[in-house]
Order: C-alpha cells, then structure tokens, then sequence
C-alpha cells in the first residue's frame, strides 16, 4: 500500500529511495541486456550519462506544445530534423522529433491514410503493403486509425519481396512499407526495388529505419556493403529513426523525416472549435517534454560523426566475433546475412522442423532454441526469444564489446546442457514459446496475454 504522504520528505530521501528502487532492475550497464539499452562502453559511459542527466534537467520543465513560448526546443527540434535529413542524404527533409518509433510508425500511417482521404477518395478500406516481417507498431497504427496492414511473406533470404508486394497492391493500397533493418533477422529490405514499384503506381512510401537509422550511415562509411535505403532512393517519402536506440539519445527520441513539405502537411492535426483557442499538433502528443529534445541534440553535437562512427565500428565489430563464435557452434545456425550489428540464430535442428512444419505440425512440443535461452539466462544473460522460426536476437551496441568471450562461453554451456539433458526443452519456458509459435492457439495467446496484463494492471503490483 502506498499513498501521496501526508507530509512531502527531503528530496535526498526520495532520491536516495529511487536509486535504492533501481537496483531491483536488471544491470543495463553490464552489458548483459540487449535491444533494452543503448550505452557507452566504459569511461565514456559514464560522461555519456552524466551528459543525458544534465541536459535532460535543463529542459525538464519545457514544453514543446507552444513552439513560439519554447523558440530553444522548436529550434533544436529543427536542428534535429537538418542533422538527421544530411545523413540520410536530404539536405531538404522537414519531419518532427517524437517520443519514440512507435509514435513516428502512428503519425506516419494517421498521414498516409490523410493523404489517401485527399487523393484517393473512393478507398473505403485503406491498405498498407508491408512485409511479413515489419515492427508490430504498425499492427498498433492499423489498429487505432483502421487502417489494414497487409502483410506479405518475405523471400528465403528473409528480405521483402517486392514481386510479391507488387501482387499485393489494390485500388484500396495508401501506401507501402519497407525496412531498414527489418528488427527479427537484421537484414535491410530491397528498398530500391521496392521504392520503385511504389513510383511505377503513384503510391508514397515509408522506410521503418528505427533500429537502423542512426547505425547503418556508419556501417556503410565503414565499408560494409549495405543497400540503398534512405531518401537517395527516389520512392522513399517517409523514415523513421530512433535517436533512443543506435542514436545513443536518452529514452524518449525518434525522428520522423519527409523528403518535402508538401508530403509532410498530412501530419498536422488542427482543431478549430475548442472554447480555448485554436490547437494544432504536429505529432501524437499534446505537451512534449523538452527533455528529450536537449538530450537528443546534446548527444549528436557532443558524439559528433566521429563519435558514431567509433561506436559503429565497435557494435560491428562486437556482433562479427558473436557471428563467428555462434558459427563456431555446430548445432547453432546464423539467421539472415550477418551484414548489420543485429544477430539472430536458431538451432539447425529448428531451421530443418521450420521447413517441415508447412507439412506437419509438431504440436506440445518446445523447442530446443527455448531451453538454451532458458539457460543462458541461468547465467545472467537476458535472452530475447524470438518465434518464425523460433530463435534468440541480440541487438549489439559498442557496450557489448566486453562481453563477447563471456557470452560465447555461456552460450556454448548452455548448448551443452540441453544435448546432455534433452528434457530441458519440454521444461521451463521451451513449451510455452514453443506452443505461442504455432498458428493454432495464437488467439488464445493473445486473451491469456491480456488476462496477464488485467492482473498486472488490477493489482498495480507487477
Ligand atoms: C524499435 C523499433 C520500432 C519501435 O520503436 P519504439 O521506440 O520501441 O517505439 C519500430 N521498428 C523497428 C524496426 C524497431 O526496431
């Protein structure tokens, strides 16, 4: 039981609570965790972090609402907008900074489905072509504007097949959806292709860069051999780009670009009947915290390209030598073409049942990707586990340099218990994600989550 005290206590008490509270949470800082937490390596952490704070404090209070009250946040929202834009390749773009990629994928599509209310008024059931393995934040967009996510299966390669995509396209499609890097297997779609059957039908385009936005410019300037996926491509009208995951930003900070004004004017919202004055938004929010702003733009001015490209070298580097250990282990197989600082792997054992399974399911069964997570987590790893097929995913950041030989030993042990004890996959979680993977009973995993999440929430105890 807790309520508001009746007396306020010492803001030291209260911070000293807090920091006391933290501890009960995973260690982020050790590199144990993925795709949670972006960090700086070591001492640079450190300074990274304090960097975050201070900044973030001196915005705390600000309110990006009122751009004309807040001229310093609408400014560095601005500079924002120009650094991302040069490096995406459009010293043009216009866009907005949000509070996340799941808001930038919501603006994006409440746009696309505007634009298509303009130019395409007799569509009734508005569509977005999108590849299989797109971010589920646009399930949510569909959802809340209804708007059909029609979902395209993707090649063996696991990139968007834009043959398919093409066959997809409607009278009802507003728009389609690419991704750079798709988040379960880390490989970049065909965006080039897939920008030009987007033009070849008048139709806009948006490219989820949220993972990869602030990563893959890097890579490539390292030399990795990445396809064109930002705006050089001449179909790309749209992309979203977390400053909170590769941008090393603090929590709170994604980009949505346009490639021209006139594409953007979708996104504003204007109500003209409020008692208290006109109200016009650009993004989902109302208030918009100014901290995340600050930060944001404090991390790319102190970062500086150098900056970046030092930690993208270190990310890759880290996730080739987790590659060629994974590869190292003969029952383990690597998932998509290895170019990006995303790493995803199954057992070989899964890859050959994923290929049975169209024939026959192999139902009550787990899987042995399962119970090597459940063990890896045994020995401190937290393990994100992953279904179609079924496998783990490790989102690499220059932080993860240190725990490479660590991981590898563990993975490798954990790989050996589950050969010297294969009942290890019927117990622990094995069952569970093995059961949710299957079509079947998908729907009755969606009512035991939320029955999950009623408790959780009921109680407010979680
Ligand atoms: C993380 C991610 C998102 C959603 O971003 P949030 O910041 O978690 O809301 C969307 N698409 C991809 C590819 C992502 O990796």
């Amino acid at each position: 039981m807790i309520q508001i005290p009746e007396q306020g206590r010492s803001p030291d008490d209260v911070l000293a609570e807090l920091a006391a509270r933290a501890k009960a949470d995973t260690d982020w800082r050790g590199g144990r965790v993925f795709s949670l937490v972006y960090k700086l390596p070591g001492e640079r952490g450190h300074s990274h972090e304090r960097l975050l704070e201070r900044s973030h404090a001196l915005y705390a209070a600000g309110n990006l609402l009122n751009p004309m009250a807040f001229a310093s946040l609408k400014q560095m929202e601005s500079d924002l907008v120009e650094m991302s834009g040069r490096l995406m390749h459009c010293a043009g773009a216009v866009g907005t900074m949000t509070s996340g990629g799941t808001e930038s994928i919501l603006c994006a599509v409440a746009a696309y489905r505007d634009r298509a209310r303009r130019e395409r008024p007799w569509i009734r059931r508005p569509e977005l072509v999108v590849p299989q393995t797109i971010h589920p934040a646009f399930d949510k967009a569909g959802h809340y504007f209804g708007v059909r996510i029609r979902k395209v299966p993707v090649r063996d390669d696991l990139r968007a097949d834009p043959l398919a995509m093409a066959r997809a396209i409607s009278r009802n499609t507003i728009g389609l959806v690419g991704s750079a890097p798709q988040y379960p297997h880390g490989v970049v779609d065909p965006i080039a292709d897939l920008g030009a059957l987007a033009r070849s039908h008048g139709l806009p385009m948006h490219v989820d860069a949220c993972v990869g936005g602030f990563v893959l410019p890097w890579l490539e300037r390292l030399g990795r051999s990445i396809p064109q996926w930002d705006f050089r491509v001449p179909g790309v009208t749209s992309i979203s780009a977390d400053l909170h995951k590769y941008g090393y930003a603090g929590k709170g900070a994604s980009m949505l670009l346009w490639r021209s004004a006139e594409d953007m004017r979708h996104q504003f919202f204007v109500a003209t009947d409020f008692p208290g004055g006109v109200y016009a938004s650009p993004t989902m929010l109302g208030t918009r915290g100014g901290g995340p702003v600050a930060a944001a733009w404090a991390t790319l001015q102190s970062l500086g390209a150098s900056g970046y490209l030092e930690l993208a070298r270190e990310a890759l580097d880290a996730s080739d030598r987790l590659r060629a250990g994974i590869r190292r282990i003969p029952t383990l197989a690597l998932l998509g073409d290895g170019s990006t600082t995303l790493v995803a792997f199954t057992t070989v054992d899964e890859l050959d049942r994923s290929l049975l399974a169209r024939l026959r399911d192999l139902a009550g069964r787990g899987a042995p990707i399962y119970a090597i997570a459940d063990r890896l987590e045994t020995r401190g790893w937290t393990a994100d586990r992953q279904h179609r097929p079924p496998s783990l995913h490790l989102t690499v950041t220059a932080n993860h340099g240190d725990i490479v030989d660590d991981y590898l030993a563990d993975l490798a042990a954990s790989v050996d218990d589950v050969a010297r004890d294969p009942s290890l996959v019927r117990a622990g979680t094995a069952p569970v994600y093995g059961m949710a993977g299957k079509l079947p009973v998908r729907f009755l995993v969606r009512s035991r989550v939320r029955d999950v999440f009623a408790k959780m929430y009921a109680s407010n105890r979680p």
